[in-house]
């Protein structure tokens, strides 16, 4: 049976270490949140979010704006913003398919784009520059740090490739020296590639994608996939692949705790990038 990779736990490591990390910081940090709409998952993650923060002590400004707003006035509300004492700024993805995402993502100032997806942090990643990474592929190397897995000179396959997650997960542990192949839904006999990995890093979003003849005994496993389903939230890895992997996180209680405590590092950084420009 594999080792279980529990996220929970690795939560409260870094829960501990950014209650540290906070108290360099003579006033509270400030994360001002814009949500457009009322998409009721988006309002799910936003309270996740607003429960972490408030337990360490990083206050939270919501701002909501109405289902019909436009790309203009949201990228002044974000300009506003990076004009303010706060220290990140999220735009609560997705948008209503009427507002261009990408010319709101790129109006937000770089240090204060603490979902890191402002292509000057793409572009800073990408160069292997300290920046500001999205917090599930940070929650991922995180994982995986906790428990020693070995990532230098082992191969990785990452299924899914979109920017928030597949992308920035690769990046991150080609810089640990990982050798890296990326699979996504073009990729042909998927199973033949995913069977070669030491470690598998699943972010497609297809429940039970990967199965036990996918994968290489022992080969460690993490699944990133969250979908609602009837029988509840499902992973992409079926559950019986703990059975042939060495290590394998759990869903739910395995990168999804990791990813608000990531955001919450991601805060921090970026109130030590701003003082660093000051
Ligand atoms: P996305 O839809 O943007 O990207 C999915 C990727 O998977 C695409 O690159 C696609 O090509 C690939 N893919 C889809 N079907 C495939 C298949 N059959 N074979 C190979 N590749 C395939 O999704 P995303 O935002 O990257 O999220 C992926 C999953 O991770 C979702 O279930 C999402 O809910 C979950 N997620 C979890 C967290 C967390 O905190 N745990 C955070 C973000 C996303």
């Amino acid at each position: 049976m594999a080792i279980i990779l529990d996220g929970r736990v690795v939560a409260q490591h870094l829960q501990l270490q950014l209650q540290q990390a906070l108290n360099q910081f003579d006033k509270p940090l400030q994360l001002a949140i814009l949500l457009v709409g009322q998409n009721p998952a988006s309002l799910t993650y936003i309270k996740r979010k607003q429960k972490l923060a408030s337990a360490l002590g990083i206050q939270v400004l919501l701002e909501q704006y109405d289902e019909n707003t436009t790309t203009q006035s949201l990228i002044a509300a974000v300009q506003t913003h990076n004009l303010s004492q706060t220290s990140g700024i999220l735009v609560q993805l997705p948008l209503p398919s009427h507002i261009d995402t990408q010319s709101v993502l790129e109006a937000l100032d770089p240090n204060k784009d603490v979902d890191g997806l402002n292509p000057i942090n793409l572009g800073r990643l990408m160069n292997g520059q300290p920046t500001l990474v999205p917090a599930t592929a940070r929650g991922v190397v995180a994982l995986l740090k906790y428990y020693d897995i070995p990532i230098a000179g082992q191969q990785v396959v990452v299924v899914g490739r979109s920017r928030l997650v597949g992308q920035p997960v690769a990046q991150l542990l080609l810089q640990q020296n990982a050798t890296i192949t990326i699979a996504h839904r073009q990729t042909k006999a998927l199973a033949s590639v995913t069977q070669l990995a030491d470690i598998v890093v699943v972010a497609a979003g297809q429940p039970g994608l990967i199965v036990p003849t996918m994968i290489k005994a022992g080969a460690t496993v993490i699944d990133v996939g969250l979908t609602k389903t009837d029988q509840g939230i499902m992973g992409d890895v079926d559950p019986s692949v703990s059975r042939k992997a060495g290590a394998m996180s759990p869903v739910p209680g395995g990168v999804g705790p990791l990813t608000v405590s990531c955001l919450m590092q991601n805060i921090v950084q970026a109130a030590l990038l701003q003082s660093k420009y000051d």
